[in-house]
C-alpha cells in the first residue's frame, strides 16, 4: 500500500510535541513531502514512533532532535539525531535484540521493556529496510533508516489528476 510518510511524520511530531511537554525538547523537523514509499502503514507508524520517543526518553531535559525524511543514494532515508545519553559501542550490535536496554541511571529512571528496537528491525526486515546507528558517548546518537529505492514511489504516480497528453 501507498504510504504517505511526510504525513505520518506530521502525525507522529504532533504527538511527539504533546509528549513533549515533559522534556522540554528542541525538535526539528525536515521532510520531503513528494516522498512517498510502499508499505504497511500500522507496522511503520509504530517502528518509527519508536525511533522518535527513544530519542526523547534518551535526552536529557531541553536537547535537541532532528527528524528526516529524505531522498538518499540507496533509496529513502528517515533519520532521528539526538543530542542525548548516547550509546558505548559494544551496546550497540544487541540494541535491537528482545528485552536489550543498556542499563545506565537513566534508562532505569525513563523505564520500558527493551522490546521497542527488536520490534523496529522486524518491520524494517519486512520493508526490506535497513537501520544503522552510530552514536557517542555524551554527545548523542543518529539512527538512520534506509529504505531500497523499490520502495519508494515516482512523484508522477501520486499524482493521477495531472494532465494527460
Ligand atoms: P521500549 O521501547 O520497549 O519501551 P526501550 O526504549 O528501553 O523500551 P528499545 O527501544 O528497544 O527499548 O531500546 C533499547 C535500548 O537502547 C534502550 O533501553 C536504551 O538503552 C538504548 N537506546 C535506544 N535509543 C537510544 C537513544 N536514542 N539514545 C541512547 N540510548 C538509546
Ligand atoms: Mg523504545
Amino acid at each position: 500500500k501507498d504510504i504517505d510518510i511526510p504525513k505520518m511524520l506530521m502525525q507522529l511530531f504532533d504527538d511527539a510535541q504533546m509528549y513533549n511537554k515533559s522534556y522540554d525538547h528542541m525538535i526539528h523537523l525536515h521532510i520531503d513531502s513528494t516522498l512517498h514509499i510502499l508499505g504497511y502503514e500500522d507496522y511503520l507508524r509504530s517502528a518509527l514512533s519508536n525511533l522518535i520517543t527513544n530519542a526523547m526518553k534518551y535526552t536529557p531535559k531541553g536537547g535537541e532532535i532532528s527528524i528526516s525524511w529524505y531522498e538518499c543514494d540507496a533509496g529513502v532515508c528517515f533519520s532521528v539525531t539526538d543530542n542525548g545519553i548516547g550509546i558505548e559501542q559494544r551496546h550497540i550490535q544487541r540494541l535491537t535484540e528482545r528485552f536489550y536496554r543498556v542499563d545506565t541511571g537513566r534508562s532505569r529512571e525513563t523505564g520500558g521493556t527493551g522490546l521497542g528496537l527488536a520490534i523496529v528491525k522486524h518491520v524494517l526486515y519486512q520493508h526490506h529496510a535497513t537501520l544503522d546507528i552510530t552514536s557517542t558517548v555524551g554527545k548523542g546518537s543518529t539512527f538512520t533508516v534506509t529504505f531500497p529505492k523499490s520502495a519508494s514511489i515516482p512523484t508522477q504516480s501520486l499524482n493521477p489528476a495531472s494532465p494527460q497528453s
